[in-house]
């Protein structure tokens, strides 16, 4: 394995020259003068004075050199379309809706509010965006008002993109109702709101002088030619909030150069993505994992990108493999939520399509427990390859980068730290942990291309929020709880807030729930530390099962438990038996999928689940709360 460690440790070592080769990649208008500019800690500068356009990389240089060739695949099983851009067409429609948006108003560095659902136009519109140097900031379709509100107030848009609904499992969800109700909320509404009618919600409300229409407006700008505005690589591209797991949402504000570089070199060296090959991330573009891998990086890269508004499990739980099949996908990006849904299926939807073209799948989001991760990598006969990362970092932190040296994968272990990030894991006093200690996983500064400059307006609230950590070592930290092997294999374990202190001995919540995962009957389970007189903290586990027979009567539900318990103790030992078993059909999770376990742990106790603005579905919180109740 020295390949990949001599090349990571040259990316630290020899940063600039590093990084200057991989800025190589891209295409700069004007070049820069100087590859980092670290003379303000904490924050960081890449690329200082070069010239560039994140569009213009993304779309333009592919339509000149293969115009004719596919760019993006749309698909819905929701209302049954499919539509296929070349890199022509998407860059004529990316010009016209470049060309709206300045009719309306929007100039450099005015901000843009994109609120739609997986369709094609909700792409146009972040690409032409960023074509004009304004900002956009998308918000998950399907949040509330009053999430979506506070993200107005917060981004001051000039204008909206949004449509009338969205479909989800083949009914229609109010887009435009939702977007009035929140224009109500907010302090600092946008003058324009541009409408995509899908014609999914007949006669819908539209406000006279503020609300357009886009068909309306394309026609007018068929023939627009509308050049790329070259900003300077630090020029802000996009704000984007964090999923809210851990408390209220922070606003990532992302560069331009950095992005583009740290983006382009990921597709090369951690995907592997070739021109002309087909990229198909199962996420959403109300997610980083969208931006970065349903838009940017796979266009960047020269890659068709497949646009999938629908779920893992309609029509049928064979429905991403016919994609894969029909379409010829070779890399695939989902998350380990998904798989975790999948498992619980027929095996037999795995296996019913050609799957040949697919090279290898990426999981980022949450911890892919080892017992997933052996299943899903042993079904496909594909490796899949764990990514950890965050809102903030804009592309992986941790991940087997097999474009420079294909490393053994380890169940349950993203791998190791990704070039550009010295990341390391600390114990509480600042000191550097050894080999299997558990600490605090955290990045020395700077952190390379395509982090986050700041939190967009609160430039405070990025040094505070990141990188108070210790007063000496100053890392960057998002306070997650790892662990690192003799042979340098990372393992996150959780968030800081997730581990579990029973009778003085920690616990991390993910450790818990991999043990209750390797009992066969259980397809899915949280674990949250509930506070004990005698332990300090017992841990209580949350879990679904495969089969609900199995949970039918109260007998079974004792016998399982205590089967569960046993699994636990056989792997962990005593010390970490869950407390209680409580079987639920559903576990509370934020509209990304990640498990709401403040909310669980809250529940357990006895206390207010705390802010749910996230959340998917409300009504698993409730169901939990009756049950709880009832001891
Ligand atoms: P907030 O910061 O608002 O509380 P969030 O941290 O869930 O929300 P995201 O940026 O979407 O927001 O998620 C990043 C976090 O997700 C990481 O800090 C980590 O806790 C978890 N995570 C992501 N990928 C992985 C992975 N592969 N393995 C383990 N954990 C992961
Ligand atoms: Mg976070």
């Amino acid at each position: 394995m020295g390949k990949y460690q001599d090349f990571h440790k040259r990316s630290i070592e020899n940063r600039d020259d590093f990084w200057a080769e991989q800025a190589q990649l891209v295409e700069w208008k004007e070049p820069f003068t100087q590859v980092c500019d670290y003379s303000r800690p904490p924050f960081v500068k890449w690329f200082v004075n070069g010239k560039t356009n994140l569009c213009y990389n993304a779309v333009d240089r592919h339509a000149a050199e293969r115009p004719n060739d596919r760019a993006l695949i749309f698909v819905s099983t929701e209302t049954d379309e499919e539509r296929i851009y070349t890199w022509a067409e998407l860059q004529r429609e990316v010009e016209r809706m470049a060309a709206i948006l300045q009719s309306q108003g929007v100039g450099e560095g005015d901000r843009v509010l994109i609120y739609m659902p997986m369709v094609p136009e909700a792409i146009f519109a972040m690409l032409a965006t960023v074509r004009i140097g304004a900002i956009h900031s998308v918000v998950f379709g399907g949040f509330a008002a009053g999430s979506l509100a506070t993200r107005i107030d917060d981004a001051k848009p000039k204008v909206m993109v949004t449509a009338d609904a969205g479909m989800r499992n083949g009914k229609p969800v109010p887009y435009k109702h939702l977007v009035d109700e929140a224009l109500s909320l907010a302090e600092f509404p946008p003058a324009k709101v541009v409408i995509i009618d899908r014609g999914l919600d007949k006669g819908f409300p539209r406000v006279a002088g503020r609300d357009v229409d886009y068909a309306e407006l394309r026609a007018q700008h068929m023939d627009a030619q509308v050049p790329c505005v070259w900003v300077e690589s630090s020029h802000p591209s996009y704000i984007l909030y964090t999923s809210g797991t851990t408390g209220k949402p922070k606003g990532v504000q992302r560069d331009t150069g950095g992005y583009l570089v740290a983006l382009a070199a990921s597709m090369k060296h951690i995907y592997q993505g070739g021109k002309g090959e087909t990229f198909f991330s199962t996420s959403d573009i109300g997610w980083v994992v969208g931006h970065s891998y349903i838009v940017y990086g796979p266009l960047i890269g020269g890659m068709a990108t497949v646009v999938y508004e629908g779920t893992p499990l309609r029509p049928d739980p064979a429905i991403w493999w016919k994609l894969v099949e029909k379409y010829k996908v070779n890399v695939m990006f989902s998350a380990p939520t998904a798989a975790r849904v999948l498992k619980k299926q027929d095996p037999a939807y795995m296996k019913k399509h050609d799957l040949s073209s697919l090279k290898h799948i990426y999981m980022a989001g949450e911890p892919l427990d080892e017992p997933t991760h052996e299943w899903f990598m042993s079904e496909l006969n594909k490796p899949v390859i764990d990514n950890y990362w965050q809102t903030e970092t804009g592309w992986p932190m941790i991940s087997a980068v097999p474009g420079v040296e294909k490393t053994p994968i380890k169940y349950g272990s993203p791998s190791f730290p990704v070039y550009g990030y010295d990341l390391r894991i600390f114990r509480e006093d600042g000191s550097e942990c050894g080999p299997n200690e558990k600490g605090i996983a955290a990045v020395v500064p700077p952190m390379p291309p395509g982090c986050l400059s700041t939190v967009w307006g609160q430039d405070e609230r990025f040094v505070s929020t990141y990188f108070s950590l210790f007063k000496e070592p100053l890392v960057y930290s998002s306070y997650d709880w790892a662990i690192k092997d003799e042979n340098g294999y990372f393992t996150i374990l959780g968030r800081t807030d997730d581990v579990i202190n029973v009778a003085g001995h920690r616990l991390g919540t993910r450790e818990i729930e991999e043990a209750v995962q390797n009992h066969k009957a259980i397809a899915e389970v949280a674990v949250v530390g509930v506070e004990d007189k005698l332990k300090g903290q017992v841990p209580i586990a949350f879990a679904v099962v495969k089969d609900a027979g199995v949970v039918a009567t109260p007998d079974q539900v004792k016998a399982l438990e205590k089967e569960v318990m046993g699994t636990v103790d056989g792997i962990l030992g005593a010390i970490a038996r869950p407390g209680r078993v409580y079987f639920v059909t559903a576990l509370p999770k934020t509209r990304s999928g990640k498990m709401l376990r403040r909310s669980l742990q809250a529940l357990a106790e006895g206390r207010d689940p705390g802010d749910l603005t996230t959340i998917d579905d409300p009504t698993t919180i409730e169901n939990i709360k009756k049950m709880v109740a009832a001891g």
